[in-house]
């Protein structure tokens, strides 16, 4: 059957960031028929946790798709891009400084960038309390989907779609039905566990100005710790360390939302880094509760499937990646923005064959895209975990000011030259 794209009933499973991003460039191309189905019952349900570079060549092109580059100047951060190197005796090795005028990393929220997605939206666009559950192919190439509420206790009524994205995430529940359920995210090895201190520059100034507005990366005992700044002064940090799957279950943590969190500070300061400086120890006990335990997960680097004309999937639905490089936000919202601009090129009807060729075309970039990135976030990991791939990390990363040991000269310089183009307003 020929249809229109712009008439299509697009239903998009999930509204993280690729969700969202879909959605507002395919509605901004003329789609009229576009629905995010989400089951989180409301936008603030789900904690958005740190805050995400945003890369020119990637998530941010999805920014300029969906005309939102005056929204994303306003809240990003290109102090964010400085990255810092520390020892667990709380000294500073190699600082990356970040200079305003050539940003091309900017740091933003994840929760501002979810708000000025959904923002973007037309109205009632997303469905809340739909968890999706299974779906089925049905006659005219639709499809339908059964969803219930988040709690599984309703079901509602069924959805009947001419193309479904599955944009939920790395537990994806569509992703079996593209991959015929012979890929599945495997766990990588390697489990975090997440805090946030509130104003930290009073709360922990010794690591506020480690931090020094960006990221900060120590890698002692096999242990890696992350702190990074978010736009409203505080800290989120992890922990990372390589244990079994079910080690946080096995641990027994009272991970409940009422929970204090003392066990888990408890092990963190006395058993995972008992001989790190006080500041560690320091920001551990000035966390606000509760931890977020991080079981990471990746998909086969071996993975692929025969696309569908009418039931693909993006983001970490189809491709998650370990957090190392920071690259898994950047390649989703790049999917988004490529998936939308594929479906709505020469479009005044389409059948089921040329639809099937674009998700074909779309799927094959998507997958060669994550390969590539998938390969660089590997020896990122792989490095930070080993003590002889820990220079080579800081190497890579550090670039230039790995070889420069004059840390206070060559920041003193780039903050002046921040300074004087912040006078004369070409940055903020
Ligand atoms: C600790 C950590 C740090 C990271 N740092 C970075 C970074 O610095 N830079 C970067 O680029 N990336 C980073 N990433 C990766 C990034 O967070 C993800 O790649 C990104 O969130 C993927 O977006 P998504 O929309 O595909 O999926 P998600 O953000 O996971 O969104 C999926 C959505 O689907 C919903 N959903 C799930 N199941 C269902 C269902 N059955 N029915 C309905 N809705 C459902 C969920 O509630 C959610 O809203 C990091 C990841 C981690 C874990």
């Amino acid at each position: 059957m020929n249809k229109n794209i712009k008439d299509m009933k697009i239903v998009i499973v999930g509204c993280g960031p690729s969700g969202l991003g879909l959605a507002r460039v395919l509605q901004l191309k003329g789609c009229k028929n576009v629905k995010v189905y989400e089951r989180s019952t409301h936008k603030y349900s789900r904690l958005q946790g740190s805050s995400l570079d945003l890369h020119v060549d990637l998530g941010q092109k999805l920014i300029v798709a969906a005309g939102l580059e005056n929204e994303f100047r306003v809240l990003s951060r290109p102090d964010g891009e400085c990255f810092s190197f520390g020892d667990k005796n709380g000294n500073l090795k190699i600082r990356k400084p970040f200079l305003k005028i050539s940003s091309k990393r900017p740091e933003i929220d994840r929760g501002d960038l979810r708000d000025i997605l959904m923002d973007s939206l037309l109205p009632d666009t997303i469905e809340w309390d739909y968890h999706f559950k299974s779906l089925k192919q049905i006659e005219n190439d639709q499809v339908e989907l059964t969803f219930t509420n988040n709690d599984g206790s309703i079901i509602k009524k069924p959805v009947i779609a001419d193309l479904v994205i599955g944009c939920d995430g790395v537990h994806s529940k569509v992703r079996k039905y593209v991959t015929l359920d012979q890929f599945k995210p495997e766990y990588m090895g390697i489990t975090m566990i997440e805090g946030e201190v509130a104003n930290a520059k009073n709360s922990c100034p010794e690591i506020y100005n480690l931090v020094n507005q960006g990221l900060l990366f120590v890698m002692e005992d096999g242990i890696v710790m992350i702190a990074q700044q978010k736009t409203d002064g505080n800290i989120v940090f992890s922990f990372a360390q390589k244990v079994e799957k079910d080690w946080i279950k096995n641990q027994g943590f009272d991970l409940s939302p009422t929970s204090n969190s003392s066990d888990i500070k408890r092990f963190l300061k006395n058993k995972l880094i008992p001989k790190w400086s006080p500041i560690f120890h320091k920001l551990i006990d000035q966390s606000m509760a509760p931890f977020k335990p991080r079981v990471l997960y990746r998909a086969p680097i071996n993975q692929e499937w025969k696309s569908q004309s009418n039931i693909t999937i993006i983001g970490d639905a189809a491709h998650s990646i370990s957090p190392f490089a920071g690259l898994g936000c950047n390649i989703a919202l790049y999917d988004s923005y490529e998936l939308a601009t594929i479906l709505t090129k020469d479009i005044d009807c389409i059948s089921q064959k040329p639809l099937l060729e674009k998700i074909e075309n779309f799927e094959n970039n998507m997958l060669n895209r994550w390969r590539t990135a998938a390969k660089e976030t590997m020896e990122n990991e792989n490095s930070a975990f080993l003590p002889n791939g820990i220079e080579a990390l800081k190497k890579r990363i550090g670039g230039i000011y790995y070889y420069f040991n004059c840390i206070l000269s060559v920041n003193k310089v780039v903050n002046y030259i921040n300074y004087l183009t912040d006078l004369i307003l070409l940055t903020k």
